[in-house]
């Protein structure tokens, strides 16, 4: 099925269009690697899609709940969707409290399944060790883990990520990757990446699509993409 379908959506920032795209499609269970060049618009779609932001014009199809013109959507859907950015914001507390905070803001009980299952993605992230340090004393890889970690705890539909792995050695580039692979992509999840690492996008996306100059210029399957006749 469809996640979002994208109807000639504008954004325009100080009279200047940012984004022009005639139409485009999400699809569930996918993931779609946007790259282009920087400036191009890429974060400006992705706060589109998160509805932090209304489309100049345009509309956007968001599951089944018809279409979001004028109007953002309720909170109750944008909390399906989540998003993580290059560097994302952690509370200056442990490393544990920082991964469980978005099922106490939606004030849902950590069962003790939920507390082992947490417990289980950490020792994955190999951060284990790590969760009653405070997050301030963090490298910036297990920084980024630990941001992956609280962006999946309570199993958003949509992920939305923003040069996630930028400025990570390989071996927290490696271990993100892995991650996104083995631990987040379902079927009835969509993961959407930004990544300026056209190698990264064809090792993980299903899809990918080039922005340029606020237009989606080519959209293919990653083994069609910019490969030689
Ligand atoms: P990318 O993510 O591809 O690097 P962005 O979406 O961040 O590109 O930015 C696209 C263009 O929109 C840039 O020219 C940027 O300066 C401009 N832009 C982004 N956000 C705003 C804003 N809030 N106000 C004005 N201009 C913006
Ligand atoms: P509260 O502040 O409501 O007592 P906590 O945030 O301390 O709740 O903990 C919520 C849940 O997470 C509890 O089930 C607790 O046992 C578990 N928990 C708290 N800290 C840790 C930790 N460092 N490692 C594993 N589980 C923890």
């Amino acid at each position: 099925s469809i996640t979002y379908r994208l109807e000639n959506i504008s954004k325009i920032y100080d009279e200047k269009q940012i984004l022009n795209i005639r139409e485009l499609e999400f699809k569930t269970g996918e993931i779609f690697g946007l790259v282009g060049p920087s400036g191009a618009g890429k974060s400006t779609l992705l706060r589109l899609l998160n509805f932090l932001e209304k489309p100049s014009s345009g509309r956007i199809k968001y599951n089944g709940n018809g279409y979001l013109d004028g109007t953002l959507p309720d909170l109750s859907q944008r909390r399906s969707i989540t998003t993580v950015l290059q560097r994302s914001a952690l509370l200056q507390q442990s490393v544990w409290k920082n991964v469980i905070f978005p099922l106490k803001i939606r004030g849902i009980k950590i069962t003790e399944s939920k507390t082992l299952e947490i417990e289980e993605l950490l020792k994955y992230l190999g951060l284990h060790e790590l969760k009653d340090q405070r997050a301030d004393k963090l490298s910036g890889g297990e920084a980024q883990r630990v941001a992956m970690a609280r962006a999946v705890v309570f199993e958003p539909d949509v992920l939305l990520l923003d040069e996630p792995t930028s400025n990570l050695d390989p071996s927290n580039i490696s271990i993100i990757e892995k991650m996104i692979e083995r631990y987040i992509k379902k079927p009835d999840k969509t993961i959407i990446m930004i990544t300026h690492n056209i190698m990264q996008a064809k090792r993980l996306a299903d899809r990918i699509g080039l922005i340029y100059e606020g237009e989606m210029i080519e959209v293919a399957k990653k083994d069609k993409f910019f490969n030689d006749p």
